[in-house]
């Protein structure tokens, strides 16, 4: 979605004054105290854009909150306050009976205290803005990739975009897969235990909402790095890759995963708490100083798909 980049570049792109990062990483920070920063950051979901008005209202709930929460772990940071704006053309107690369930649900998870919104009349558009505090020498900023950082990724990729595949009749899977690749599109899990626990040993993160390939670019880009990635270390779902519909993990988007880049000095300590605390983490490969993104299996540089030749034009 370049376009929105473009948009956001030409008419909302302001020089930042007071705060202490404005716009360009997942959520925005300004100062707390003398050791903390607020991290804020804002999403939307529409109907017929981001869900269809056949979702489950308790989905839709859990998932608006889940991806604010995700740039808020992105940040390094913890959220603790949400805005709730929602408009909707009437009222329908049995959808926001739902709604709020999965709403809550989701606030209680991450500990997050509703504090304020706004209620209206219109196409249903759901609005959340989280809030969230980190302290000011942990925080990773997309720009703080180090070359020779180890990238690391939580999760697996690949599944949600799977799910909207599935839904849209594209792709036809068995019942397990396709009920996990749903449940992974409609109520995102997030790893803020993973993160949480190698956050302080890290230089900078991204959560992966457009794709992994656009979102390390990202950080790539941001930080004026490349990386070399292995393509057989990148968390892809075994359905999903025994099938040959990888390009989901490299580009499918909605995947809320994270990825972190540390020192590889961090590395033994990074692979001794993955291994004590189960976590759900992949080493996929170094940034590099050339600034390109590699991805080669078995030795063979992949060719990535156009959407990246924004980065590279830069
Ligand atoms: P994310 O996917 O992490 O939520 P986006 O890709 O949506 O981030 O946005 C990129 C950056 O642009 C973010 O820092 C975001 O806050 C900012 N941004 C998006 N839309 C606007 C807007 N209309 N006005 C100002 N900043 C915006
Ligand atoms: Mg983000």
């Amino acid at each position: 979605m370049h376009i929105e980049f473009e948009i956001i570049e030409k008419f909302f792109s302001k020089k930042k004054i007071k705060a202490y990062k404005g716009i360009g990483d997942d959520a925005a920070l300004f100062k707390k105290d003398d050791n903390n920063l607020w991290a804020i950051s804002t999403d939307t979901l529409n109907e017929k854009v981001h869900f269809e008005a056949t979702t489950d209202a308790y989905k839709i709930g859990w998932k608006v909150m889940a991806v604010n929460v995700s740039d808020i772990l992105a940040m390094g940071a913890s959220p603790m306050f949400a805005l709730l704006a929602i408009a909707m053309p009437k009222p329908n107690n049995n959808w926001l009976k739902q709604f709020s369930k999965g709403f809550f649900d989701c606030c209680k998870e991450f500990n997050i205290e509703l504090i304020g919104g706004d209620t209206t009349r219109g196409p249903l558009s759901i609005n959340v803005t989280v809030l969230g505090d980190v302290n000011k020498n942990s925080v990773l900023l997309r720009s703080n990739a180090k070359i020779e950082d180890d990238i690391w990724v939580t999760g697996d990729l690949g599944l949600a975009a799977l799910g909207l595949k599935i839904i849209k009749k594209k792709i036809k899977a068995p019942n397990v897969v396709t009920k996990k690749s749903i449940n992974a599109l409609e109520e995102p899990k997030l790893n803020q235990f993973s993160i949480d626990k190698i956050k302080s040993f890290c230089n900078s993160a991204i959560d992966i909402s457009d794709g992994f390939v656009a979102d390390l670019s990202h950080i790539l880009k941001a930080s004026k790095v490349g990386a070399s990635i292995n393509f057989k270390d990148i968390p892809i779902n075994k359905w999903i890759k025994k099938t040959g519909h990888e390009d989901l993990a490299l580009y499918g988007g909605d995947d809320y995963q994270t990825i972190l880049t540390a020192s590889k000095k961090m590395r033994s300590k990074i692979e001794k708490l993955t291994h004590k605390n189960n976590l759900n983490l992949s080493r996929v490969g170094i940034i590099t100083k050339d600034k390109k993104l590699r991805i080669s299996d078995n030795g063979k540089e992949i060719k990535l798909k156009k959407g990246f030749t924004h980065f590279e034009k830069k």
